[in-house]
């Protein structure tokens, strides 16, 4: 895809000069001008730019103001800009480098120098969204269960800490809700280790859809499942383990699990009304009624009381 460039001054003629200098060396780019750093800035806004190429003195908004700007949005700030300016003065360079700006060249410019030095720092800024793209992955990797796509235990375990604290911070309720399927050995048993990895598949996205957008799922271990509620009370937590249970029974499988009925046994929690103050307190709460559903038969939601 073609970068965008651009370009602010407040020269019309100056503006026109840039844009050919970059199309003579066949510098394929969108190109975008702004007659001052407001105007600049907005168009910053509606669209995303590759490489910005500022002026200094410009009415109103001039180009130290527009990297002020930029310093108050940090999603912007890896914006690479030059500043091109018709003033050769070391003071200025200093402090326009010190305010952010990648570069400082100075009018009249250099037509080919001008084309490598963007040339130059648009490679560092496609390097630098590469890199961040990969850490995004990475990181989405390392909080994600790769059978089922909900998160792991080790984010869970981050995420719940950082919610109890912020329910006691709050003086709020939240709720947790551990589900187990019913006798999934013989699952494996008899469709073998390939299919059940199927039923898990597919008791996650049951799971995954009856909670609300910022409820989280996550796969605690083998064929069990935690969902946290946040700011949920302990009769709303049973009410949606109530539905993930209904929903799970009545799920239909593809051959050859076509005759599967699965079923699930569900503990919920809530805190901190049973007075614990610690994320394991509250797991083992959660487990208890699990335990509990389990011996009053399975295929039932159980509460701590
Ligand atoms: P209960 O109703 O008491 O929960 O019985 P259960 O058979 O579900 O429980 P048990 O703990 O005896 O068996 C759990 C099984 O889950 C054993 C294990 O092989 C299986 N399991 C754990 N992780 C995976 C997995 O990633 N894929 C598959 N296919 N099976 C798994
Ligand atoms: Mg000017
Ligand atoms: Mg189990
Ligand atoms: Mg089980």
């Amino acid at each position: 895809m073609a970068d965008s460039v651009l370009i602010i001054d407040d020269s019309q003629a100056v503006r026109e000069r840039i844009i050919k200098t970059l199309e003579s060396f066949n510098f394929a780019a969108r190109y975008y001008e702004a007659e001052d750093g407001l105007e600049g800035f907005k168009k910053l806004l509606s669209s995303p730019m590759d490489i910005i190429l500022c002026d200094l003195e410009m009415p109103r908004i001039d180009g130290f103001k527009f990297l002020n700007m930029l310093k108050s949005r940090p999603d912007l700030q890896d914006v690479p800009v030059i500043i091109l300016t018709g003033m050769n003065d070391r003071d200025l360079k200093i402090k326009g480098l010190g305010q952010g700006a990648i570069d400082y060249i100075v009018k009249p410019f250099d037509p080919e120098e001008l084309v490598a030095r963007v040339k130059v720092h648009l490679k560092i800024k496609h390097l630098q969204d590469d890199l961040k793209r990969s850490n995004e992955l990475l990181l989405e990797l390392s909080n994600t269960d790769h059978l089922t796509r909900l998160f792991n235990r080790r984010y869970l375990m981050d995420a719940l800490d950082k919610e109890v604290q912020r329910t006691i911070r709050k003086s709020g309720s939240m709720s947790l809700i551990i589900l187990d399927i019913d006798h999934f050995k013989l699952v494996n048993d008899t469709y073998g280790h390939q299919q059940g990895d199927v039923v898990l598949q597919k008791v996650a996205l049951h799971l995954q859809k009856e909670l609300r957008g910022y409820d989280i799922a996550a796969r605690y271990g083998g064929e069990e499942f935690i969902a946290v509620l946040p700011d949920a009370k302990l009769n709303e937590a049973i009410f949606v383990a109530e539905r993930i249970r209904l929903s799970i029974q009545n799920a239909k499988f593809e051959a050859p699990l076509s005759d599967l009925a699965i079923t699930v046994s569900l503990g919920v929690a809530a805190f901190p009304e049973l007075g614990c103050t610690t994320v394991d307190g509250f797991i083992k709460l959660a487990d208890d009624a699990l335990y509990r559903a389990k011996d009053k038969g399975r295929n039932r939601v159980e509460f701590c009381s």
